[in-house]
This record gives structure tokens, C-alpha cells and sequence, in this order.
């Protein structure tokens, strides 16, 4: 099967088909740098590093851009109010935001361009743009003509009179069209500014963009990320100044994840203060955040409530513990089963298949989970149903575990070392549920010294209360261990 992508600007999924395979340029609109980043701006983060190696997976050469804007007014405004230099503000959020980046585990982007560097270049398209008629001087303004452009509207499929109005709300009567939108903003020589030639100010928001794609990957890219809410106007007014200013398609697919929703719940509430990806890493952890983004599609809305967080914990202790039993089978098996270590089962090959698929069919990493889970399960009962450990289950937790690490990585998923991370969801979980380890501890001692004296109704009882608190209890040869309960991934 082909890999599929849904392309915004014709509303299909279309075969991917790059420029200049193997080569991929791809570009995803970064964060604006005034004040820590909420965890919306990261799920496109996670999902675009998934969507890069995904395609690096299949061979292609990825080379991507992820751009901070660090010249706007609500930048000067904070610098403002803080009564410091505009690049200082900047400065320090964009090593904040490398601080959460790199807490997540996500593979560097090749290019993290900062819109101040690029100032020249923004001048230079404005200029273009200018000589071809396509945008106008007010003063020492400089406005982009939607008129001059027939295309304007066919990436959000915004009509013209609906944008018109649309536009009416906060008209400025200098336009010539209230559709019309700014590509330089004058400002005082005290104000942080730039020199160009029709006088001293600030790029627009739009042409950063346009132009930090011109400067590091060419005219035509192969992918244009970015969330939903950015459509339009941003990514519209992008298209239209780089089709108005060079030739071509500007971009082949155009990408955008969807948004997180809080529901009715109130966030500093009801889940703390996770809705700042900085306290969403403190009071639980990277792998937990890219999980809960990849468990939904890309494209759906995604309700974030610690009702939701709580389950990922427990979706992923259920992987962890899988890897944790697969190490230990592996461990313990001879010289002559380690043989066998390059044998595929063939309901294994066909899950692979199956996930593949669902990789193609417009990333749909839920239905990757799901079969994930699927096999976990299947082990799962295999395992409770043979006496001992035969070289059978040895062999099907190896085959289960190369397909969770193989296509966990692709994702950034399923590579923490099981045992400590197992311990972290636990520790995670039960302070989110105000239990402590020592109540726990004692109450599976008691069933211990219940079970000794034959004492099984009681035995039972505090195994249910344990159930009741979410806690599972294992007994084994070795001991009686416990641990958060695990459930299977439910898209
Ligand atoms: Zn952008």
C-alpha cells in the first residue's frame, strides 16, 4: 500500500509523491518565543517528528525546518512589561522550549531558523513583491494586494465575500481592500526595528515564514505542517506571497494536526496546570505526552483531562510490562532457543502488514496501538494457558517485542528500560490517586500472611480492595509483586 496524506488544499488523501524523491523538504510553523508553550503547540511537535520518520523509515531524506518567530508584538509587549530587550525574551523562551524538546525525546529538526536572522531575505521577497505589482506602500507600510492574486482563498477555501466581511470587523482604512494584510510594519527609530528601503520597521508575521522557506529549502517544498487553527490566515497569506512572488506550486501537501480540547472542565482545576507542556513534564513525563497525542488520529479534535492522562498511564504500564516479561523470558532462555532469534511467527508478519497499512493510510498511529495491543493480549493468554516457559513463548515475546521497538521508535514510543519506567507510571499513578506505597505495602503483606494461614476469603477481599484502588496484584514463584493496573489502549 502507498503512504497516503491528507492534503488541505484539496480536502483528499493523496498517494505521497515528493518533488525530488528520495529527497523531502518539509517546513512546520514553530512557536511564537513570549512565555512558556502550551501543550497544544507540542502535539504537532510530536506528530510531525512521527510523520519525518515515518518517511525516513521509507527511505526517504528528510530535511526539515521548524521555525520560532522572535520579532511580534506580543514579544515587545512582555519585554515591554518586563522592562528588558525584546531578543532577551526571546532568547530565554526558545531555551525553554529546547528544554521541553528535549525532555520529549524528539530527533532534532535540521533547521531551527529564527525569523530575526532572516530580515534580509523578507526585504528582498517584500521588494519582489512590490515590483510585480502585487503589494503597495502606505507611507512606510507595506500591505500585500489580495486583489492581485486569483488564487487567494483556495487553501482554506474562504470565499470572497466571506472574507470581506470577515475582514470589515477590524478594517484599516489605509487598505485597499480590507482583505489586504501587512508585510512590513513601520515603527520609531526607539522601537526594535529594521532598516529597508521604503524605511525603518518590522516583517509581518506571514512573510517570516514564506521567506525562511525561500532561504533554506527552495521555492516548492514537499510538506507544509502546522496546527489547524494556523490555516488561515497564516498559512493562506504564506501561499499567497510565495506564489505572488515566485513560480510554481509553493507547497506539494499541505499538513495540519487538529487541536487538544479541555471540555467543559476547567484545566487549572481540574489537571493542575498541565495545560503549560513545562508543568505537564513535572507532574508526569514526555513518553505519557506523546502517547496521549498519538493515540488519537492526527486529524481529530483530542480532549485532554487527567481522566485521559490516567489512562495512558495505564495503557502504558500494560507495554512496559510486556517488555519488562519479554526480558525476562529472553534472559532465561539457553544457547540453543537463541537460535530461533531471527524466526518471524507468521501472525507476527501479519501484524507487521497490518501496521504498516495503517501507517500509510494517513498515519493513523490509533490503529497501529490498537494492534499493539492486540498481540500483548494474545501473548498475554498464550502464556497464562502454557505450563512453562516453552520456546514458543520465548520466541513470540521476541517476535512482539522487535515489532513494539521497531515501530515505538518510528513514533518515539516504548524506548524507556522498562523496570525504572514501570516503577515511574506507578509512583505517577498513585500520587494522582492519593494512595501511598506504604498502605499498599501493607495491605499486600496482609494477604501474603492471609494466604499462608489458608485464609483465602480474606486473601480475596484485600486482592478486590486492591482491584478497587487500581492496583494488581502478581503472584509468582519468586514473591507477590504490585503494580498500577493495566488496561489496553482504547482509541
Ligand atoms: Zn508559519
Amino acid at each position: 500500500m502507498p503512504l497516503l496524506i491528507y492534503n488541505s488544499l484539496s480536502q483528499k488523501k493523496e498517494v505521497f509523491n515528493p518533488i525530488n524523491p528520495p529527497q523531502v523538504k518539509m517546513y512546520c510553523c514553530g512557536p511564537t518565543v513570549y512565555d512558556f508553550l502550551h501543550i497544544g503547540n507540542f502535539r504537532g511537535a510530536v506528530f510531525f517528528n512521527f510523520l519525518r520518520q515515518w518517511l525516513e523509515y521509507n527511505g526517504y531524506q528528510v530535511t526539515y525546518a521548524y521555525n520560532f518567530t522572535d520579532v511580534d508584538d506580543k514579544i515587545l509587549n512582555r519585554a515591554k512589561k518586563e522592562n528588558k530587550q525584546m531578543k532577551e525574551i526571546a532568547d530565554k523562551y526558545i531555551a525553554e522550549f529546547k528544554k521541553d524538546f528535549q525532555a520529549l525525546k524528539l530527533k532534532e529538526h535540521e533547521h531551527n531558523p529564527q525569523a530575526t536572522r532572516f530580515i534580509p531575505n523578507m526585504i528582498e521577497v517584500i521588494d519582489t513583491l512590490l515590483k510585480k505589482g502585487k503589494a503597495y506602500k502606505v507611507g512606510k507600510d507595506v500591505f500585500y494586494s489580495v486583489k492581485s492574486f486569483s488564487d487567494y482563498g483556495k487553501l482554506s477555501k474562504k470565499k470572497a465575500d466571506e472574507l470581506i466581511s470577515g475582514a470589515r470587523v477590524d478594517v484599516d482604512e489605509r487598505k485597499q481592500d480590507p482583505r489586504d494584510f501587512a508585510l512590513w510594519k513601520s515603527c520609531t527609530e526607539e522601537e526594535p526595528g529594521w532598516d529597508a528601503p521604503w524605511g525603518r520597521g518590522r516583517p509581518g508575521w506571514h512573510i517570516e515564514c514564506t521567506s525562511m522557506i525561500f532561504s533554506l529549502l527552495g521555492n516548492n517544498i514537499d510538506i507544509h505542517g502546522g496546527g489547524t487553527d494556523l490555516i488561515f490566515p497564516h498559512h493562506e497569506n504564506e501561499l499567497a506571497q510565495a506564489e505572488g512572488a515566485r513560480q510554481g506550486p509553493f507547497v506539494k501537501y499541505w499538513v495540519h494536526n487538529n487541536m487538544f480540547t479541555f471540555g467543559g472542565e476547567k484545566m487549572a482545576k481540574s489537571t493542575g496546570n498541565v495545560s503549560i507542556m513545562r508543568s505537564f513534564l513535572e507532574e508526569y513525563n514526555g513518553e505519557i505526552f506523546k502517547f496521549l497525542v498519538l493515540s488519537s488520529h492526527y486529524r481529530s479534535m483530542t480532549e485532554v483531562s487527567e481522566k485521559k492522562i490516567l489512562q495512558c498511564i495505564q495503557a502504558l504500564s500494560r507495554v512496559y510490562t510486556f517488555l519488562k516479561t519479554a526480558d525476562f523470558l529472553v534472559r532465561a532462555v539457553s544457547e540453543e532457543t537463541a537460535t530461533d532469534k531471527e524466526k518471524t511467527l507468521p501472525e507476527v508478519q501479519s501484524a507487521e502488514k497490518q501496521i504498516e497499512d495503517s501507517l500509510n493510510d494517513d498515519l493513523n498511529t490509533p490503529t497501529t496501538l490498537s494492534i499493539i495491543f492486540t498481540l500483548i493480549r494474545q501473548f498475554n493468554e498464550k502464556r497464562s494457558h502454557s505450563e512453562s516457559q516453552t520456546k514458543e513463548i520465548i520466541l513470540y515475546a521476541k517476535n512482539i517485542k522487535s515489532i513494539i521497538i521497531k515501530y515505538g521508535k518510528i513514533m518515539s514510543l516504548f524506548q524507556e528500560p522498562p523496570v525504572s519506567f514501570l516503577k515511574q507510571l506507578d509512583d505517577i499513578f498513585l500520587g494522582k490517586n492519593n494512595i501511598s506505597k506504604e498502605e499498599v505495602n501493607k495491605l499486600v503483606e496482609d494477604r501474603t500472611r492471609a494466604r499462608k494461614s489458608k485464609d483465602f476469603k480474606k486473601a480475596d477481599e484485600i486482592r478486590r480492595k486492591l482491584m478497587d484502588m487500581n492496583i494488581e496484584v502478581q503472584d509468582s514463584p519468586t514473591g507477590t509483586t504490585w503494580g498500577t493496573k493495566k488496561t489496553d489502549f482504547l482509541p
